[in-house]
This record gives C-alpha cells, structure tokens and sequence, in this order.
C-alpha cells in the first residue's frame, strides 16, 4: 500500500468516526505484500486487515458480502449467526439497537425476542395512535454489533468500532431520513456523546446529516417499574414518527 492509498483510507475512518485501527500481524498477512503502511504512533495495532473503503455504489448485499464469516472481532466465537439487519431497505426510519440476544443469535434476526416485541408493538401501537400507516417491516432494524456479546454484556469499544464501520455503511447506503438509536450504546455509537441515555432520551443529535433521536431500549423498558420511562419512549418515538411521516 503507498502513502497515498493510506492517507484515503485514514481519511474513510476519520470520516466514519474511527479512532482505532488495526494492524494484520506479518504472520497472517498475505505473502505478496509489497510494502508495510506507516505506523504512526497514534495508531495503535490490531490483527485484522483493514477493510475495503465503502465502494462507490455500495450496498447492503455487498456489505454482507464484505463481512463474509466475519472474524474480525472476539464476538464470532461465540455466534450462531451473523444478525445484519432486517426490514425496508429504502426505509426513511432505521432503528438501531446494541447487539443481538439469544433469540436474534439463533434466528439471525435482529429483535425478535421479548424486547423485539416490545419494539414491534411501540412501533406499530404508537402509529396507530398517531394516525400514521406504518408496520414494522415498513422500518429498517439493526444492530450496533452484528453478534451476541456473551451473556448479553455491552459490546466493548474496539467491538462497536469494528463492527461500526458496517454499520455506518448501512446507514450510508440507506440515507434514512431519521435514525433511532435505542439505548446508550447505539446513542455512543452513532453520536459519539458520553451522557447517560436518561439526559440523551428525547433530544435529537446527528449521525453525519442525519437527524437521530435518541431513546431507552426496550429491554430497559421492559423492567416493570420502568412505567415512567415507558411513557417517555412513547413521547420520543412520536416525536420522532411526526417527523419521519408527517
Ligand atoms: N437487543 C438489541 O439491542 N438488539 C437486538 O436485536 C435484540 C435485543
């Protein structure tokens, strides 16, 4: 790789929101490698190779087709099946949540547990009530992290950095007109704020030009003493249907 070709992909990641990068060991790197990009010192290493900058006419199959048996990330060891997204692909509304659970992990289907469900009733109950035509295979669904962190934990930072970039692909290729980021994680993630989703909630922020609301995950909401957080996300997604729809 010349100095050039990496100065374009340092510009991609900057653009992206990248701040780690990843350096392929010699041992796994291919044998014809003519020349080792610079490493500076703000660059710290990992074991992947860099990915492909996002081709010009990309889209959602050929991210999928990028990703292929993803390893790039400790989260593959433990999936069952890559959850990449789910829904309208031309949708002006994309949810995004944290990462699959078990029941997503086993059907490779993003929210289809009980917090899946939860989403699909806030979706389609608050739309109703709002007079506005819309089902949940209407919106796109995904994910921050495209495997099941085990037992459920938060997705570390170089997971969501990792796996962000297919992320933000996906936005890039979809150009909703607004993003819901369910929960803190998709919030950090598509933000790049530190607050906690309590001072996030309701408010909107922008993923590039992109308007994002944020609000609580419906896992949070479903705790039963969450009532008044319940009405909250209720207030925030018609908030953010008004806008979408209207
Ligand atoms: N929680 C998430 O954040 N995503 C899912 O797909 C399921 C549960």
């Amino acid at each position: 790789m010349n100095a050039e070709l990496l100065r374009q992909y340092l510009e991609f990641y900057q653009d992206l929101g990248i701040k780690t990068l990843y350096k392929q060991p010699a041992s796994a790197r291919p044998a014809v490698v003519p020349e080792q990009p610079v490493i500076t010192p703000e660059m710290p290493k990992i074991s992947e190779p860099l990915p492909p900058m996002a081709p010009a006419n990309d889209s959602l199959l050929q991210i999928l087709n990028d990703m292929g048996d993803c390893r790039r990330c400790r989260l593959h060891e433990g999936r069952t099946n890559l959850v990449f997204g789910v829904g309208n692909e031309k949708s002006p509304l994309v949810f995004v949540g944290e990462g699959p659970g078990q029941d997503e992990d086993a059907q490779g289907i993003p929210f289809v547990g009980r917090a899946g469900q939860l989403l699909t009733q806030m979706i389609e109950g608050t739309a109703k009530k709002e007079g506005i035509d819309l089902q949940r295979s209407d919106v796109y669904i995904c994910n921050v992290v495209k495997c099941r962190p085990p037992g459920n934990r938060t997705p570390e930072p170089d997971e969501m950095e990792i796996c962000g970039q297919f992320l933000f692909r996906q936005l890039s290729v979809i150009q909703p007109k607004a993003i819901c980021a369910l929960g803190g994680t998709a919030a950090r993630a598509l933000t790049g704020h530190k607050e906690g989703v309590t001072k996030m909630r309701g408010r909107w922020f922008k993923w590039r030009d992109i308007p994002v609301m944020v609000t609580y995950h419906p896992s949070y909401l479903l705790r039963a003493y969450n009532q008044e957080a319940k009405r909250e996300a209720w207030t925030d997604l018609k908030k953010l249907l008004h806008f979408v729809y209207d």
